[in-house]
Protein backbone atom coordinates (compact mmCIF):
# COMPACT_ATOMS: atom_id res chain seq x y z
CA UNK A 1 0.00 0.00 0.00
CA UNK A 2 2.75 2.71 1.10
CA UNK A 3 5.36 1.89 -1.43
CA UNK A 4 5.49 1.79 -4.66
CA UNK A 5 6.44 -2.07 -5.40
CA UNK A 6 3.59 -2.80 -3.48
CA UNK A 7 5.12 -3.44 0.11
CA UNK A 8 4.79 -1.54 3.17
CA UNK A 9 7.75 0.64 3.95
CA UNK A 10 9.82 3.39 4.34
CA UNK A 11 9.10 6.61 2.33
CA UNK A 12 11.54 7.55 -0.37
CA UNK A 13 12.36 10.50 1.27
CA UNK A 14 13.12 8.43 4.47
CA UNK A 15 15.29 6.09 2.43
CA UNK A 16 17.32 8.55 0.06
CA UNK A 17 18.15 10.57 3.16
CA UNK A 18 19.10 7.12 5.20
CA UNK A 19 21.51 6.56 1.68
CA UNK A 20 22.78 10.46 2.22
CA UNK A 21 24.05 10.07 5.71
CA UNK A 22 25.20 6.39 5.34
CA UNK A 23 27.51 7.70 2.71
CA UNK A 24 28.19 11.04 3.48
CA UNK A 25 26.47 12.56 -0.10
CA UNK A 26 25.28 16.25 -0.46
CA UNK A 27 21.36 15.21 0.03
CA UNK A 28 19.59 16.81 -2.81
CA UNK A 29 16.91 13.98 -2.37
CA UNK A 30 14.37 14.86 0.46
CA UNK A 31 13.25 18.83 0.44
CA UNK A 32 13.90 20.72 3.38
CA UNK A 33 16.41 23.91 3.81
CA UNK A 34 19.74 23.59 5.08
CA UNK A 35 18.96 27.54 6.52
CA UNK A 36 16.25 28.08 9.13
CA UNK A 37 13.78 30.89 8.32
CA UNK A 38 13.66 34.25 9.91
CA UNK A 39 15.08 34.57 13.23
CA UNK A 40 12.21 37.13 14.28
CA UNK A 41 10.03 33.92 14.00
CA UNK A 42 12.01 31.19 15.40
CA UNK A 43 12.53 33.79 18.80
CA UNK A 44 8.62 34.21 18.78
CA UNK A 45 8.73 30.53 19.14
CA UNK A 46 11.15 30.91 22.16
CA UNK A 47 8.98 33.53 23.39
CA UNK A 48 5.53 31.59 23.52
CA UNK A 49 7.55 28.74 25.20
CA UNK A 50 8.73 30.80 27.72
CA UNK A 51 4.81 32.03 28.34
CA UNK A 52 4.11 29.05 28.85
CA UNK A 53 2.03 27.96 25.43
CA UNK A 54 3.32 24.57 25.96
CA UNK A 55 -0.58 22.81 26.47
CA UNK A 56 -2.92 21.58 23.82
CA UNK A 57 -3.59 23.92 21.27
CA UNK A 58 -7.48 24.17 20.49
CA UNK A 59 -8.11 21.61 17.66
CA UNK A 60 -9.18 23.96 15.28
CA UNK A 61 -5.78 25.75 15.84
CA UNK A 62 -4.91 28.96 18.23
CA UNK A 63 -7.16 31.80 17.45
CA UNK A 64 -4.32 34.09 16.64
CA UNK A 65 -3.02 31.87 13.33
CA UNK A 66 -6.42 31.44 12.04
CA UNK A 67 -6.69 35.41 12.17
CA UNK A 68 -3.25 35.40 10.63
CA UNK A 69 -3.90 32.57 8.00
CA UNK A 70 -7.10 34.46 6.98
CA UNK A 71 -5.51 37.95 6.75
CA UNK A 72 -2.55 36.30 4.54
CA UNK A 73 -5.45 35.23 2.03
CA UNK A 74 -7.00 38.39 1.95
CA UNK A 75 -3.62 40.23 1.50
CA UNK A 76 -2.61 38.09 -1.49
CA UNK A 77 -5.62 36.25 -2.59
CA UNK A 78 -8.34 38.46 -2.21
CA UNK A 79 -9.93 35.82 -0.68
CA UNK A 80 -11.75 36.46 3.33
CA UNK A 81 -11.87 32.75 5.21
CA UNK A 82 -13.93 33.28 8.43
CA UNK A 83 -11.13 32.17 11.20
CA UNK A 84 -14.02 30.66 13.24
CA UNK A 85 -15.87 28.02 10.46
CA UNK A 86 -13.37 28.60 7.74
CA UNK A 87 -9.83 27.49 8.51
CA UNK A 88 -8.28 24.84 10.81
CA UNK A 89 -4.68 24.46 11.49
CA UNK A 90 -3.05 21.17 11.16
CA UNK A 91 -0.37 19.24 11.65
CA UNK A 92 1.65 20.02 8.27
CA UNK A 93 0.29 19.75 4.98
CA UNK A 94 0.79 16.20 5.08
CA UNK A 95 -1.89 15.76 7.89
CA UNK A 96 -4.62 18.37 5.75
CA UNK A 97 -4.14 15.81 3.11
CA UNK A 98 -5.26 12.72 5.33
CA UNK A 99 -8.00 14.29 6.79
CA UNK A 100 -9.49 16.33 4.06
CA UNK A 101 -9.53 12.76 2.03
CA UNK A 102 -10.36 10.76 4.76
CA UNK A 103 -13.43 12.63 5.46
CA UNK A 104 -14.78 13.33 2.24
CA UNK A 105 -14.11 9.37 0.22
CA UNK A 106 -14.33 5.84 0.95
CA UNK A 107 -14.64 2.93 -1.28
CA UNK A 108 -16.84 3.10 -4.78
CA UNK A 109 -15.05 6.83 -5.21
CA UNK A 110 -12.11 7.74 -7.16
CA UNK A 111 -9.83 10.83 -6.88
CA UNK A 112 -7.97 11.98 -9.35
CA UNK A 113 -4.82 13.50 -9.52
CA UNK A 114 -2.23 14.63 -11.79
CA UNK A 115 0.56 12.09 -12.25
CA UNK A 116 3.68 12.17 -11.14
CA UNK A 117 1.89 12.60 -8.12
CA UNK A 118 3.10 13.62 -4.14
CA UNK A 119 3.80 10.09 -2.42
CA UNK A 120 1.19 10.90 0.38
CA UNK A 121 -1.47 11.19 -2.01
CA UNK A 122 -1.39 7.29 -3.24
CA UNK A 123 -1.13 6.20 0.68
CA UNK A 124 -3.90 8.06 1.91
CA UNK A 125 -6.30 7.33 -0.97
CA UNK A 126 -4.93 3.76 -0.22
CA UNK A 127 -6.16 3.62 3.22
CA UNK A 128 -9.23 5.51 2.13
CA UNK A 129 -10.19 2.71 0.25
CA UNK A 130 -10.95 5.10 -2.81
CA UNK A 131 -9.87 4.60 -6.06
CA UNK A 132 -6.35 6.72 -7.61
CA UNK A 133 -7.34 7.46 -10.91
CA UNK A 134 -4.72 9.76 -12.81
CA UNK A 135 -4.30 11.98 -16.08
CA UNK A 136 -0.41 12.83 -16.87
CA UNK A 137 1.97 15.64 -16.89
CA UNK A 138 4.31 15.73 -19.70
CA UNK A 139 7.73 16.68 -20.13
CA UNK A 140 9.40 19.05 -20.95
CA UNK A 141 6.71 21.77 -19.50
CA UNK A 142 4.53 19.01 -17.18
CA UNK A 143 1.61 20.82 -18.63
CA UNK A 144 -2.25 18.17 -18.45
CA UNK A 145 -2.98 16.85 -21.49
CA UNK A 146 -6.44 18.31 -21.29
CA UNK A 147 -8.15 16.02 -23.61
CA UNK A 148 -7.13 12.98 -21.08
CA UNK A 149 -8.04 15.41 -17.75
CA UNK A 150 -11.28 15.16 -18.97
CA UNK A 151 -11.13 11.62 -20.28
CA UNK A 152 -10.46 10.79 -16.32
CA UNK A 153 -13.00 12.16 -15.03
CA UNK A 154 -16.25 9.87 -14.52
CA UNK A 155 -19.72 9.32 -12.22
CA UNK A 156 -17.60 8.33 -9.16
CA UNK A 157 -14.95 10.94 -9.06
CA UNK A 158 -15.88 12.53 -5.87
CA UNK A 159 -12.42 14.46 -5.13
CA UNK A 160 -10.01 15.99 -7.56
CA UNK A 161 -6.57 16.47 -5.94
CA UNK A 162 -4.91 19.26 -7.38
CA UNK A 163 -0.91 20.51 -6.44
CA UNK A 164 0.10 23.64 -7.62
CA UNK A 165 3.09 24.93 -7.85
CA UNK A 166 3.63 20.86 -8.94
CA UNK A 167 5.90 18.80 -6.59
CA UNK A 168 7.91 16.98 -7.94
CA UNK A 169 7.72 18.58 -11.59
CA UNK A 170 8.00 22.48 -10.50
CA UNK A 171 5.23 22.86 -12.54
CA UNK A 172 2.93 26.01 -12.09
CA UNK A 173 -0.60 25.68 -13.80
CA UNK A 174 -1.66 28.47 -15.72
CA UNK A 175 -5.49 29.81 -15.52
CA UNK A 176 -6.80 27.89 -18.53
CA UNK A 177 -5.70 24.53 -17.01
CA UNK A 178 -6.93 25.24 -13.71
CA UNK A 179 -10.20 26.64 -14.74
CA UNK A 180 -10.40 23.04 -16.59
CA UNK A 181 -10.31 21.74 -13.55
CA UNK A 182 -13.30 23.77 -11.75
CA UNK A 183 -15.19 23.31 -14.90
CA UNK A 184 -14.77 19.57 -14.98
CA UNK A 185 -15.36 19.49 -11.27
CA UNK A 186 -18.17 20.99 -11.23
CA UNK A 187 -20.01 19.00 -14.58
CA UNK A 188 -19.18 15.91 -12.00
CA UNK A 189 -19.85 17.98 -8.63
CA UNK A 190 -16.87 16.86 -6.99
CA UNK A 191 -14.62 18.43 -4.48
CA UNK A 192 -11.32 20.28 -5.51
CA UNK A 193 -8.90 19.34 -2.79
CA UNK A 194 -6.08 22.06 -3.63
CA UNK A 195 -2.50 21.74 -2.14
CA UNK A 196 -0.69 24.93 -2.59
CA UNK A 197 2.16 24.62 0.14
CA UNK A 198 4.83 26.06 -2.29
CA UNK A 199 2.59 28.90 -3.09
CA UNK A 200 5.02 31.56 -2.76
CA UNK A 201 7.73 29.87 -4.61
CA UNK A 202 7.67 30.54 -7.92
CA UNK A 203 10.25 31.94 -10.01
CA UNK A 204 8.09 34.59 -12.93
CA UNK A 205 4.90 32.12 -12.93
CA UNK A 206 2.37 33.81 -10.89
CA UNK A 207 0.74 31.43 -8.52
CA UNK A 208 -3.47 31.35 -9.22
CA UNK A 209 -5.11 29.88 -6.23
CA UNK A 210 -7.77 27.63 -7.26
CA UNK A 211 -10.32 29.11 -4.84
CA UNK A 212 -10.05 32.59 -6.52
CA UNK A 213 -11.46 31.17 -10.00
CA UNK A 214 -14.86 31.01 -11.14
CA UNK A 215 -17.52 28.84 -9.18
CA UNK A 216 -14.91 27.26 -7.17
CA UNK A 217 -14.80 28.41 -3.74
CA UNK A 218 -17.73 26.95 -2.36
CA UNK A 219 -15.86 23.16 -3.24
CA UNK A 220 -12.66 23.82 -3.04
CA UNK A 221 -10.47 23.16 0.21
CA UNK A 222 -7.17 24.61 0.12
CA UNK A 223 -4.01 23.47 1.90
CA UNK A 224 -1.06 25.38 2.84
CA UNK A 225 2.06 25.23 5.10
CA UNK A 226 4.42 27.06 7.30
CA UNK A 227 7.16 24.01 6.23
CA UNK A 228 8.00 25.60 2.63
CA UNK A 229 7.02 29.36 2.73
CA UNK A 230 9.05 29.69 6.15
CA UNK A 231 11.99 27.09 6.11
CA UNK A 232 10.25 25.22 9.40
CA UNK A 233 9.91 22.26 8.06
CA UNK A 234 10.19 20.52 11.19
CA UNK A 235 7.81 22.52 12.89
CA UNK A 236 4.52 20.90 11.06
CA UNK A 237 2.58 23.59 11.02
CA UNK A 238 -0.12 23.20 8.23
CA UNK A 239 -3.99 24.31 7.48
CA UNK A 240 -6.87 24.13 5.55
CA UNK A 241 -9.10 26.59 4.30
CA UNK A 242 -12.21 26.23 2.42
CA UNK A 243 -16.64 26.65 2.83
CA UNK A 244 -17.88 25.38 6.28
CA UNK A 245 -19.25 21.90 5.31
CA UNK A 246 -15.93 20.90 4.42
CA UNK A 247 -13.69 22.07 6.72
CA UNK A 248 -16.67 20.83 9.40
CA UNK A 249 -15.77 17.35 7.89
CA UNK A 250 -11.79 17.47 7.81
CA UNK A 251 -12.15 18.89 11.51
CA UNK A 252 -14.06 15.75 12.21
CA UNK A 253 -11.19 13.73 10.77
CA UNK A 254 -8.46 15.87 12.37
CA UNK A 255 -9.31 14.96 15.82
CA UNK A 256 -8.43 11.56 15.99
CA UNK A 257 -5.67 12.07 13.59
CA UNK A 258 -3.50 14.16 16.07
CA UNK A 259 -6.20 16.28 18.37
CA UNK A 260 -4.38 19.75 17.72
CA UNK A 261 -0.71 20.59 16.38
CA UNK A 262 2.35 22.28 18.37
CA UNK A 263 1.17 25.38 20.25
CA UNK A 264 4.19 27.50 20.62
CA UNK A 265 4.48 26.87 16.55
CA UNK A 266 1.12 28.25 15.97
CA UNK A 267 1.93 31.78 17.41
CA UNK A 268 5.21 31.82 15.97
CA UNK A 269 3.85 31.32 12.59
CA UNK A 270 1.00 33.58 13.13
CA UNK A 271 4.02 36.31 13.25
CA UNK A 272 5.62 35.01 10.17
CA UNK A 273 2.29 35.53 8.13
CA UNK A 274 2.74 39.56 8.61
CA UNK A 275 6.06 39.39 7.31
CA UNK A 276 6.14 42.16 4.79
CA UNK A 277 6.02 41.94 1.09
CA UNK A 278 9.60 41.64 0.95
CA UNK A 279 10.02 38.54 2.86
CA UNK A 280 7.86 36.95 0.53
CA UNK A 281 9.32 38.43 -2.58
CA UNK A 282 12.73 38.10 -1.22
CA UNK A 283 12.87 33.80 -0.48
CA UNK A 284 11.30 33.54 -4.43
CA UNK A 285 14.34 35.55 -5.78
CA UNK A 286 17.24 33.69 -3.77
CA UNK A 287 15.33 30.18 -4.78
CA UNK A 288 15.45 31.26 -8.49
CA UNK A 289 19.22 32.06 -8.03
CA UNK A 290 19.54 28.92 -6.60
CA UNK A 291 17.76 26.75 -9.15
CA UNK A 292 20.06 28.61 -11.93
CA UNK A 293 23.17 27.83 -10.20
CA UNK A 294 22.37 23.69 -9.54
CA UNK A 295 20.55 23.94 -13.08
CA UNK A 296 23.57 24.76 -14.49
CA UNK A 297 25.58 22.22 -13.05
CA UNK A 298 23.00 19.64 -13.97
CA UNK A 299 23.59 20.64 -17.62
CA UNK A 300 27.07 21.01 -17.49
CA UNK A 301 26.96 17.45 -16.48
CA UNK A 302 25.44 16.36 -19.42
CA UNK A 303 21.64 15.95 -18.45
CA UNK A 304 18.39 17.12 -20.08
CA UNK A 305 17.44 19.80 -17.62
CA UNK A 306 13.80 20.63 -17.36
CA UNK A 307 13.41 24.47 -15.94
CA UNK A 308 10.95 24.63 -13.42
CA UNK A 309 8.98 27.78 -12.90
CA UNK A 310 8.15 26.93 -8.68
CA UNK A 311 8.40 24.88 -5.62
CA UNK A 312 11.98 24.15 -5.03
CA UNK A 313 12.82 21.12 -7.03
CA UNK A 314 14.78 20.92 -10.62
CA UNK A 315 13.83 17.36 -12.79
CA UNK A 316 16.55 15.88 -15.38
CA UNK A 317 16.53 13.23 -17.95
CA UNK A 318 19.11 11.42 -17.67
CA UNK A 319 18.41 8.98 -20.98
CA UNK A 320 21.15 11.57 -22.54
CA UNK A 321 24.03 9.54 -20.48
CA UNK A 322 22.17 5.85 -21.47
CA UNK A 323 20.66 5.63 -18.30
CA UNK A 324 17.38 3.44 -18.80
CA UNK A 325 16.46 3.17 -15.02
CA UNK A 326 16.64 6.35 -12.71
CA UNK A 327 15.51 3.90 -9.73
CA UNK A 328 18.52 1.88 -10.20
CA UNK A 329 20.78 5.10 -10.44
CA UNK A 330 19.09 6.92 -7.79
CA UNK A 331 19.93 4.05 -5.08
CA UNK A 332 23.91 4.18 -6.43
CA UNK A 333 24.17 8.02 -7.08
CA UNK A 334 25.21 8.43 -3.52
CA UNK A 335 28.16 6.23 -3.31
CA UNK A 336 28.84 6.88 -7.36
CA UNK A 337 29.65 10.79 -7.14
CA UNK A 338 28.14 11.61 -3.32
CA UNK A 339 24.97 13.49 -4.73
CA UNK A 340 21.30 12.00 -3.65
CA UNK A 341 18.22 12.55 -5.88
CA UNK A 342 14.90 11.11 -5.81
CA UNK A 343 13.65 9.00 -8.89
CA UNK A 344 10.38 10.15 -10.25
CA UNK A 345 8.77 6.92 -11.23
CA UNK A 346 8.02 6.65 -7.53
CA UNK A 347 5.66 9.38 -7.64
CA UNK A 348 3.99 7.27 -9.97
CA UNK A 349 1.59 4.44 -10.86
CA UNK A 350 3.20 1.50 -12.94
CA UNK A 351 2.27 3.43 -16.56
CA UNK A 352 3.41 6.36 -15.48
CA UNK A 353 6.86 5.32 -13.92
CA UNK A 354 7.81 3.48 -17.30
CA UNK A 355 6.57 7.24 -19.09
CA UNK A 356 9.40 8.65 -16.35
CA UNK A 357 11.82 6.02 -15.96
CA UNK A 358 14.74 8.19 -16.86
CA UNK A 359 13.77 11.57 -15.06
CA UNK A 360 16.00 12.21 -11.35
CA UNK A 361 14.70 14.95 -9.05
CA UNK A 362 16.71 17.28 -7.17
CA UNK A 363 15.82 20.15 -4.28
CA UNK A 364 17.69 23.12 -4.70
CA UNK A 365 16.86 24.82 -1.47
CA UNK A 366 20.56 24.57 -0.03
CA UNK A 367 23.17 27.04 0.41
CA UNK A 368 24.71 28.17 -2.57
CA UNK A 369 28.24 26.63 -1.68
CA UNK A 370 26.57 23.29 -1.16
CA UNK A 371 24.86 23.72 -4.64
CA UNK A 372 28.29 24.92 -6.33
CA UNK A 373 29.79 21.42 -4.46
CA UNK A 374 27.13 19.33 -5.68
CA UNK A 375 27.52 20.43 -9.56
CA UNK A 376 31.18 19.82 -9.60
CA UNK A 377 30.73 16.50 -7.55
CA UNK A 378 27.92 15.68 -10.81
CA UNK A 379 29.89 16.26 -12.95
CA UNK A 380 32.52 13.55 -12.92
CA UNK A 381 29.00 12.03 -13.90
CA UNK A 382 30.03 12.62 -17.87
N1 LIG B 1 2.40 18.56 -0.17
C1 LIG B 1 3.45 18.68 -0.98
C2 LIG B 1 3.23 18.88 -2.43
C3 LIG B 1 4.74 18.62 -0.45
O1 LIG B 1 5.79 18.73 -1.26
C4 LIG B 1 4.92 18.42 0.93
C5 LIG B 1 6.26 18.26 1.58
N2 LIG B 1 7.26 18.84 1.16
C6 LIG B 1 3.80 18.29 1.72
C7 LIG B 1 2.55 18.36 1.14
C8 LIG B 1 3.92 18.05 3.19
O2 LIG B 1 4.04 19.23 3.88
P1 LIG B 1 4.26 19.27 5.47
O3 LIG B 1 5.72 19.07 5.69
O4 LIG B 1 3.78 20.61 5.85
O5 LIG B 1 3.46 18.17 6.06
N1 LIG C 1 7.86 17.03 0.69
C1 LIG C 1 9.24 16.71 0.77
C2 LIG C 1 9.76 16.30 -0.59
O1 LIG C 1 9.02 16.19 -1.53
C3 LIG C 1 9.51 15.58 1.72
C4 LIG C 1 8.64 15.44 2.89
C5 LIG C 1 8.74 14.07 3.49
O2 LIG C 1 9.82 13.54 3.69
N2 LIG C 1 7.62 13.46 3.70
O3 LIG C 1 10.94 16.09 -0.71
Amino acid sequence: LLSPDGTLGVTIFEEMTTLALQTGAINLGQGFPDEDGPVEIKAAAQAAIAAGANQYAPGKGILELREAISLHQERFYGLEPDPQTEIIVTTGATEAIAASLLALVGPGDEVLTFEPFYDSYGAIIGLSGARHVTAPLLAPDFMPDLAALDAAFSSRTRVVLVNNPHNPTGAVFPREVLERVVELAIRHDAVIITDEVYEHLTFGARHIPVATLPGAAGRTLTISSAGKTFSFTGWKIGWLSGPEHLIAAARTVKQFLSYSSGTPFQSAIAAGLGLPDEFYAGIADTLQLKRDILSEGLRAAGLDVFTPQGTYFVNVDTAPLGITDAVELARRLPALVGVAAIPVPVFCHPEGAERTRSLLRFAFCKRIDVLQEAAERLATLR
